[in-house]
């Protein structure tokens, strides 16, 4: 696991000229309620020119929420005919609704070559990833403790059962566990640092000089 200032060095010692005006897609990933969806609006504003890749899913959407946008929002029929039509990259239940990448969003992805973002579970991330390794960094955001991480996602403003919390929390434990797995760790204790880490980091895949030492 290499911490985000050493992301930082390394990139901007090794990797400067190598990752220089290739385009990427940037991969938001981590537990339920560590801050990906916050963290993807704060990098959204911050760089606008980025496109952002919606995913489909069955869950409804929540307040705010708008339909190719946050996620393609499907019903359970039209996603059980996506899958039998072999058009996902992946797919996966989660929490009682069904996730999954599209290939037709991928392929254009790649196609158009721009640089772009996505929020999707470590599993879906890291089959991503080992498909278009070179095109492909993956971000995991890591809650500062499990105790913060409850706090969050009791405090995200929808109701949530203490079963799904459990189901919620037993499954940020597994997803922690591949955190080493991603190519850059974004520890989202304080928002405004969390934010700054990650968009240098981002920055320095664009070739872009990102502080004087
Ligand atoms: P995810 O998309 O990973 O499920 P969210 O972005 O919805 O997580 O964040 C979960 C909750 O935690 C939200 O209410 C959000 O406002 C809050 N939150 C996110 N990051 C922080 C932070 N660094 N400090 C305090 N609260 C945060």
């Amino acid at each position: 696991m290499h911490l985000a200032q050493q992301d930082i060095n390394n990139l901007t010692i090794k990797g400067m000229n190598t990752n220089m005006n290739k385009r990427h897609l940037f991969i938001i990933t981590g537990p339920s309620g560590s801050g990906k969806n916050t963290l993807l609006k704060a990098i959204m504003e911050a760089m606008p020119d980025f496109l952002r890749i919606a995913t489909v899913t069955t869950r409804p959407p929540r307040p705010g929420e708008v339909d190719g946008v946050d996620h393609f929002f499907k019903s359970t029929d039209e996603f059980e005919r996506l899958i039998l039509a072999d058009e996902f990259v992946e797919w996966q239940p989660m929490f009682g609704y069904m996730y999954g990448t599209l290939k037709d969003t991928i392929r254009s992805v790649v196609d158009v070559d721009t640089n772009s973002f996505m929020e999707i579970d470590i599993l879906g991330a890291l089959s991503i990833k080992k498909m278009y390794p070179d095109k492909v960094v993956v971000f995991f955001v890591q809650p500062p403790s499990l105790d913060v991480l409850e706090e969050r996602i009791r405090g995200r403003g929808h109701r949530i059962s203490e079963e799904e919390l459990a189901n919620r929390l037993n499954r940020a434990k597994m997803e922690l566990s591949y955190a080493e797995q991603c190519d850059h760790v974004i520890i989202n204790d304080k928002l405004d640092l969390a934010t700054t880490d990650l968009t240098s980091i981002v920055q320095s895949y664009l070739g872009e000089k990102i502080y004087d030492k």
